[in-house]
Formats: structure tokens, sequence, C-alpha cells
């Protein structure tokens, strides 16, 4: 089939492949110049398949609200809000019903597992090198903190994923550069989850895309699907007039634009930008950085080692100017880099070298992404990965490619399909 794919972000860029690895004729429209421009450009990089779980979960509205007004706050509501900023706290609100936030949880664990298979099948069968250490620990400041983790680790327990729950003196043991000034009462270590950058991830497989006989049209953006033909598409590169192009089939992977491009068609998708910053610095010196991937419990924020460089990233911002970076929520990601890792990076007098990130994550409200049918003949979906999209990226590429080719996937994919959402 000659098929387009629109985006490459993470999502787009691991769908192109696996396309072109079945042997389909591929081309990959991207606005950007390059693969991974917008949200997956600096996330923090984690992949750790326990704790993908929707953000729509019990108790929920009362923490958001709790901490509307806190200094550190890890959830923001900023101003001004659209009505589908509206429309859509009110569906996360309804989503955060215990009997729905299990399945959706379920849902996306399946995914999340199988997706970090592929992840590493692909990373050892195409020899992928880009940065990425082992082991993920949770830390754990206070009684509170270890009361609040309680419901997590019995997920944990419940996927049979591995984890131990050790003390300041063994965490110390794990990341021995860990501040000796900063008190704590212990972590929750995960020897088998991982960080890995996916930017760097996203430029190799695109090689391996090309290689297989994808084609990237950058700087080339898509008009919104039409309703008469919606797998001929209206695509215009920087400095020349629109022309159409006809496809046999169009995957969406478009990020946090997907629902426009959709919205033409008669699906309203509820997808919302929940915005997220990061921080990224040389290594300053390599003794006094992380080894691997952290989570400051009590923030709610990832501080990891990626290479030469250390990342802090975290806070979710609803509503909001998305051009606009809220300094107090970079000053609480210098803070968390500060309590933990002060003397890693290289923060001052070089000020060129440290980037400050804001991303915005494609986030339905229940949780899972959609993959598959549009119900549109031609038309497939790969969207809506929200705070999870690397970690869930090379599974769902694989699920759209069998779907697409008529095969049943490795994966059951009950939940994970547009139905879920239109009813
Ligand atoms: C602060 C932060 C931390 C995060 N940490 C993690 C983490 O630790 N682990 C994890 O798994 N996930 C994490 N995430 C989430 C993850 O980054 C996203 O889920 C993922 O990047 C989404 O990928 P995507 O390909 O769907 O979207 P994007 O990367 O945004 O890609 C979409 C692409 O489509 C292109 N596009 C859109 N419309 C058009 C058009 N009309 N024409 C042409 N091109 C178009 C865009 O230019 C873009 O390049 C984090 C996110 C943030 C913000």
């Amino acid at each position: 089939m000659r098929i387009a794919v629109i985006g490459a972000g993470i999502v787009g860029v691991t769908t192109a492949y696996e396309l072109s690895a079945d042997g389909h004729e591929v081309t990959v429209f991207e606005r950007h110049g390059a693969v991974a421009e917008e949200t997956s450009f600096a996330n923090a990089g984690v992949v750790a398949p326990g704790y993908v779980t929707p953000w729509a979960a019990p108790g929920m509205p009362g923490k958001v609200l709790k901490h509307l007004f806190s200094r550190h706050a890890p959830v923001r509501v900023s101003l001004p809000l659209s009505a589908a900023d509206l429309r859509w706290m009110w569906q996360w609100r309804q989503a955060c019903r215990l009997d729905t936030y299990l399945a959706n949880r379920e849902r996306m664990q399946r995914l999340a597992f199988y997706s970090r298979e592929r992840l590493h099948w692909l990373t050892d069968s195409l020899q992928l090198e880009y940065d990425r250490s082992p082991g993920y620990l949770v830390l754990l400041r206070t009684e509170k903190d270890q009361r609040m983790v309680q419901p997590s680790l019995q997920v944990l327990r419940e996927a049979g994923v591995a984890f131990h729950e050790i003390d300041a003196e063994q965490a110390r043991g794990v990341e021995p550069a860990l501040n000796p000034d900063t008190p704590f009462l212990g972590a929750v270590h995960l020897p088998d989850d991982e960080v890995g950058n996916c930017r760097q991830f996203a430029i190799l497989l695109k090689r391996a895309a090309a290689d297989a006989g994808a084609r990237f049209e950058f700087g080339t953006s898509v008009r919104p699907l039409d309703r008469a033909s919606p797998t001929t598409l209206v695509v215009q590169a920087t400095d020349a007039a629109p022309r159409q192009q006809a496809f046999d089939a169009v995957v969406v992977c478009g990020g946090v634009e997907s629902a426009q491009l959709l919205r033409p068609l008669g699906l309203r998708l509820p997808l919302a930008p929940v915005h997220g910053y990061s921080i990224s610095a040389p290594i300053h010196e390599p003794l006094n950085a992380p080894r691997s991937a952290l989570m400051d419990e009590r923030y709610k924020v990832a501080v990891t080692r990626l290479g030469g460089r250390v990342r802090v990233a975290g806070t979710a911002e609803i509503g909001g100017d998305p051009r606009r970076h809220r300094a107090s929520a970079l000053r609480t990601l210098y803070k968390v880099l500060q309590d933990w890792f002060p003397g890693a990076a290289q923060l001052s007098n070089t000020c060129a070298a440290v980037q400050e990130w804001k991303g915005a994550r494609p986030m339905l409200p229940d949780g899972p992404p959609v993959l598959g049918a549009s119900g549109i003949p031609g038309v497939w979906v790969n969207l809506g990965h929200g705070s999870s999209g690397w970690a869930l990226s090379c599974g769902s590429a694989r699920v759209v490619a069998d779907l697409m080719a008529g095969h049943a996937p490795l994966l059951d994919i009950e939940g994970l399909g547009l139905e879920r959402l239109l009813g």
C-alpha cells in the first residue's frame, strides 16, 4: 500500500519504521525540519511500564485542587482555559471513577509491557546506540510519601514488576551521588526499568525507516483531512504552493494536532495539550551526577542521566499560553536538581548550554492512546499517548502496522481503539 504518515514525533517515526519494514511504500510528512522536534524532543525518557497509569484516577481531583496554590505544585491549571480545556477536564473528572481507572490502567500497562519488549527488540536487532541506562529509583522524602506510594506498589505487585523497598542508605548505594545533606526516608528501586533518549532513538529509527524505503518530507504541513477524499492529502512545503497527493491509507500521528487534522471527518477527539517542562544541562562532574533515572515522588519530577547530560522534567499544566515558559515551574525543576544532585550540572556562566524546554503531552482524558482504524475508510490513528508516549510508542506502532496488514496483533487490543472514546 502507499501510506502517508502525518507527523514525525516518536509515534510517527516508529509507525513509519514498522510500515516500511512490512514492505509498504511510506511517505512521512513533518512540518518541522527534522524528527522529534515537538513533544518527543526533550522528555524525561523514562520507560517504566509499571508506572504507566492514567492520570484520571480516584482521588486525583482532590489532589489537583489541593495543589492549586502551592509553590512547587506538580499539577497546575493556567488561565486562559478554552471551552475545549473545560470539556476535557469534565471528561477527565468522569474517568476518575474506580472502575474506569482500573480498566484503563490495565489497558495502558498491557501496551507498555509489550512496547518495552518491542523497544528492546528494535534496539538489539537494529543495533541502535542511544544514551540509555538501566534502573529507576522512586525517592520518598517522608513517611507521608511512603504512605502515598503504597497504592502504586500494589499495582506493581499485581503487574508482576520486580521492585525493592529500600532505605536511604541502600538508595545511596544505587545512586551514590545523592546529596548527603538532603534527608529522605527511602526509595523504591525498579531494576528492570530504564531511561533512554527518545529523540536520539527517533533519529536512529528514522534512518532505519529510510533504509527500508520510507520517504521523509520535512518542512511540509498537512491540511486537515478532507471529508470527500480523506486519503488525498493537501500538503504544503515551506515556500511552495499547496499540492494534493493521493494515498491508499493515511495514519494520523500528529501529537496534539491530531484532533484538528481529524475534525473535518466528523471525529471530535477530546485531545488536550497538557504542558510540561524540562531542563537539560551538561554534566559538570560525573561523580556528582545520577547514574540512571529517579523520580522525586513529592514533586513528581524526574531526574535522568542521558549520556553526558542530566535532564530534570516534570509539571503538568492545563490551559495557559503554550509559548510562555512559567518561571515557577522551571524553578521547581532547578530546586529538585539542587536538592538531590548539587554540582552535577553546569548551570552557571553557561546559559547557552542549559536547555529549558516546554512540551505538550497529547492527552486523552481517560488515559490510554487510541490505535487502529478510525472508522473512515483508509484513515488510521496512532495518537493520544499523553505522559508515556516514549514508553508506549514501539508497541503502538507494531499494533497499528499489524491492524493495517489485516493481521491480529500479538497484543490484546481491547479498549485501545477509537470506539472507546466515541461510544
Ligand atoms: C515534560 C515531559 C516529560 C515527559 N516524560 C516522558 C517520559 O519520561 N516517558 C515517556 O514515555 N513519555 C514522556 N513524555 C511524553 C512523551 O514525550 C509524548 O507522549 C510523546 O513525545 C508524544 O509523541 P508524538 O509523536 O505523539 O507527538 P510529537 O512528538 O509532538 O509529534 C507529533 C509530530 O506531528 C507533527 N505534526 C502535527 N501536525 C502536523 C501537520 N498538520 N503537518 C505536518 N506535521 C504535523 C508535529 O510537528 C510533531 O513533530 C513526557 C512529556 C513531557 C512534556
